[in-house]
């Protein structure tokens, strides 16, 4: 299927590696032209340039906290107008509902809550103004089954949700979506650092951590950026533009509800 945005510009945070990368080589693939962004400049330039190989498109690449407002205002300066936003940054670490401060709290509102609302009050307006638009933001499974070991990335994404309703109602006339991606367990250095913990605080091998997580997904597997990109590609497309301020669960039927 034509995804009908050859020649969109998007503007896809965090996306050197995993879920953000998934999302990028995606979009490449229907010939959208990207900006790319991540802390660590060396990682983010190798995916840039493997991308450039690969689908011949544009693809800027800014290296920038999207966490901070420099940031931020770095990589929306580089990037320009813009027909697609694709939010994201690394989730907040886990531990125990006693040991959370409130600067632990104030972390995860501004990566996971603060920073994507500052992005699209930044972007939407063009989008509008122009009357085509794409907004995804890269949540997580938390907000529909919360994880107690997560519950920073809990109630930030919670935050972001509620927003999300209302805004997404709020310009949708005006041509322009804005939608929730929430990925259940794929397979990334997310993953890879939360097997980790598991591992160590239960007293069991990384291996043993990874086979419990499996268990629990009726898809015998975890997800893989690639599938999670192809959803996020298909919300960004001309095809989509009827899906208004929705939460669409990828999770290999984890989530045991109906709906
Ligand atoms: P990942 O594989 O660890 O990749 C994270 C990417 O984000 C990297 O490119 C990283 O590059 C970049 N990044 C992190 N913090 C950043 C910041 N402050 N500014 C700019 N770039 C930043 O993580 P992932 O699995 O793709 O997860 C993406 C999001 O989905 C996270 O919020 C995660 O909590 C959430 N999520 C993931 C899963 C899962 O199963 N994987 C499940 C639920 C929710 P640098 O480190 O170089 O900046």
């Amino acid at each position: 299927m034509d995804l009908g945005i050859k020649g969109r510009r998007a503007l896809i945070c965090a996306s050197s590696k995993g879920l953000g990368r998934g999302c990028a080589e995606a979009l490449a693939a229907e010939g959208v032209h990207l900006v790319l962004n991540a802390r660590g400049g060396e990682a983010l330039e190798t995916t840039a340039e493997a991308i450039r190989a690969e689908y011949g498109v544009d693809v800027t690449a800014v290296a920038a906290d999207i966490t901070t407002e420099a940031g931020q205002a770095e990589v929306l300066s580089a990037a320009g107008p813009i027909d697609i936003l694709v939010t994201n940054a690394g989730g907040p670490p886990p531990g125990m509902w006693t040991d959370w401060s409130r600067d632990d709290f104030i972390a995860a509102f501004d990566a996971n809550l603060l920073t994507p609302i500052a992005l699209i009050k930044a972007t939407l307006p063009n989008m509008m103004d122009r009357g085509w638009g794409r907004v995804v933001n890269i949540t997580s499974v938390a907000v529909k089954a919360p994880i107690p070991v997560l519950g920073l990335s809990n109630t930030a994404r919670s935050g972001l949700t509620g927003y999300v309703a209302g805004v997404s109602r709020q310009v949708a006339g005006s041509g322009v979506t804005v939608n929730n991606l929430l990925p259940g367990l794929h397979d990334t250095d997310r993953l890879l650092m939360l097997d980790k913990v598991d591992a160590a605080a239960q007293g069991i091998t990384e291996d043993a951590a990874r086979a419990a997580r499996t268990a629990t997904i009726p898809a015998g597997r975890f997800g893989t950026a690639e599938e999670f990109g192809a959803a996020c590609a298909w919300l960004c497309s001309d095809k989509a533009g009827f899906v208004i301020g929705q939460n669409i669960l990828l999770d290999g039927g984890a989530f045991p509800g109906a709906m």
